[in-house]
């Protein structure tokens, strides 16, 4: 009964440092402006892989941590079976990161925090809960669960934070765009909102001196530019991920 305890406690600190690893692989996809997922693959007691989620730079939908980490953990030890690793990852893996562990014949999975909409251990889904003709995997599930999360919720915190203040640049778009027009009419007849918002189709709307004489108006048309791309980018993201 003692030994079960202690060695229960030896365990918990081993995966703790390994998913801290993931941890920091996940920071790094928080500072690449990625949803902060990490993942590490361990064969005998050592870190083979390392990677996180680079679906935003790749424009790759399949970019996540665990896939990565995976292939990565492969080409290293020149085999696709990776029947005697551990893929350490931060967040519960969804559905085609569950089926490429069961591909990969990963002999342990431990994972951090739960993921309510993606998650393929339960929370959405659970690929594991049937038994597997072929494979059996491990699974530990939990590990620095609350630090996990908290990158998360930071991460999609500042993103929500950011979309308000787009919702205020909007706002001022709108009035600025009224007042672009009525100075455009001025010079350039059937000027449009949109026509304004197109790059470089007006250099003379942009250079003449009356245009530019007028206050903060070009400013204006740049800054409108501008929080419309960022917007449009906000959007797709938004789409992608439905957080
Ligand atoms: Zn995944």
């Amino acid at each position: 009964m003692i030994s079960t305890v202690k060695k229960s406690l030896k365990m918990k600190p081993v995966e703790e440092e390994f998913m801290r690893e993931a941890l920091k692989e996940a920071e790094r996809a928080f500072a690449e402006g990625e949803v902060p997922v990490g993942a590490i693959l361990v064969h005998e007691g050592k870190i083979i892989a390392r990677a996180h989620n680079e679906v935003e730079q790749r424009k790759d939908a399949s970019c996540h941590a665990e896939i990565l980490c995976l292939r990565a953990g492969a080409a290293v030890l020149g085999d696709w079976r990776l029947s005697d690793a551990t893929l350490y990852t931060t967040l519960e893996p969804c559905s085609m990161c569950a089926g490429a562990l069961i591909l990969f014949r990963v002999k342990k999975l431990v994972w951090g925090a739960p993921d309510l909409r993606h998650g393929a251990n339960g929370s959405f889904i659970d690929l594991f809960e049937k038994k597997h003709p072929i494979h059996q995997l491990e699974i530990v599930s939990g590990i620095l669960k609350e630090e996990s999360s908290a990158l998360m919720k930071r991460f999609f915190l500042e993103r929500r934070g950011e979309k308000k203040q787009l919702v205020l640049i909007e706002e001022l778009i709108n009035q600025q765009q009224k007042k672009l027009l009525a100075c455009a009419d001025r010079i350039v007849p059937r000027i449009t909102a949109d026509d304004l918002l197109q790059p470089n189709d007006f250099p003379e709307l942009e250079h003449h001196p009356h245009f530019r004489y007028e206050e903060g108006v070009l400013e204006g048309l740049l800054s409108a530019r501008m929080a419309i791309r960022a917007k449009e980018a906000m959007n797709d993201e938004q789409k992608r991920e439905g957080f």
